[in-house]
């Protein structure tokens, strides 16, 4: 086998879809310099941001708060890491613990937010109430990530908040957004997007690189991070797309990389459209597209039904 493409030294990966082999050094390097490359590549992050890394404790988001220690600090930019307990007995704990180490490793702030104390229930209370919903669990979730991220950033003063999304997440929800008949939320996904009624910027650093590559370089770190899963995870379509994709990328080296210029192509013509429509919910002021946000209308049924329970 070949050597380092770029020093000679020991060969530890080749990436199929480009024929370039790398050590282990020259590995965690590229990793960096591709997050700076698309940071810089769709203005994400500006010289006098303070950004939140959303770190849920699993092994892609502990590496984007690594990744961008060593590309942000001690450089101006100020780094803030912040974290959503869900609520999940058993299991978020440990990846918390795990989020409040590297932070404090790398002398940054530590925002927690818990849905308990934004929602007013846990995601375990919320999910007994799923059954009767035709909804993924993750779905359901994210309605709530999304806005507990926003609310944790708010707090901890931030002007961006950076996900940990990699290019196999990109595509995956790209194509469910296609297969949901969604296609007007399309805008939403424009790594540029900003939206008016938020003024944090959501940035993807990692939204270039393939999802094997972030968990090589987690292990090749050697940061220590959560690997049991969510135990509402591999529900519903998602798991699919991923095991399709990674299907199709073992037979076509670099197609995923080749649907991501796609997809950021189609999803460029419906950039800035997605909130055409919106109007201010009535009961937080977000933006709806009936008057009452998605968050509100599940919240007053989660509670409903755990009036009704107890
Ligand atoms: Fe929520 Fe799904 Fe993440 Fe579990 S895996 S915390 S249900 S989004
Ligand atoms: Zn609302």
């Amino acid at each position: 086998m070949p050597g380092c493409t770029r020093c000679g030294g020991k060969p530890f990966y080749t990436r199929r879809y480009s024929g370039e082999t790398l050590c282990v050094k020259c590995f965690k390097d590229s990793i960096s310099e591709k997050a700076r490359r698309t940071i810089s590549k769709y203005r994400m992050i500006g010289s006098h941001d303070r950004i939140a890394v959303a770190v849920s404790g699993g092994k892609d988001s502990l590496s984007l708060l690594k990744v961008l220690g060593e590309l942000y600090l001690p450089r101006p930019n100020e780094l803030v890491a912040i974290s959503v307990d869900e609520g999940v007995a058993g299991y978020r704990d440990e990846a918390l613990e795990h989020a409040r180490k590297l932070a404090e490793e790398l002398g940054v702030d530590h925002v927690v937010v818990s849905y308990k104390d934004l929602f007013g229930f846990s995601l375990d209370e919320a999910l007994d109430w799923r059954e009767e919903r035709p909804v993924s669990s993750c779905s359901f979730c994210g309605v709530f990530r999304r806005r507990a991220i926003d609310e944790a950033a708010a707090k901890a003063n931030a002007t961006v908040v950076a996900t940990a999304h990699n290019l196999d997440d990109y595509v995956q929800t790209f194509m469910m957004n296609l297969m949901h008949g969604d296609v007007a939320r399309l805008g939403w996904l424009d790594p540029a997007y900003v939206d008016d009624s938020f003024p944090i910027r959501r940035v993807k650093p990692f939204l270039e690189i393939y999802e094997e590559e972030v968990a090589l370089y987690a292990f090749q770190t050697g940061v220590p991070f959560q690997r049991a899963s969510c135990p509402y995870m591999h529900e519903g379509l998602r798991s699919e797309v991923r095991d399709y994709l990674n299907v199709m990328e073992a037979s076509h080296p670099g197609i995923k990389n080749v649907l991501l210029r796609s997809s950021l192509d189609v999803i460029s013509h419906y950039a800035r459209s997605s909130e055409r429509g919106s109007v201010p919910c009535s009961c937080c002021g977000k933006p709806s597209s009936s008057g009452l946000c998605s968050v509100c209308r599940l919240k007053a049924e989660v509670k409903n039904h755990i009036s009704f329970q107890s």
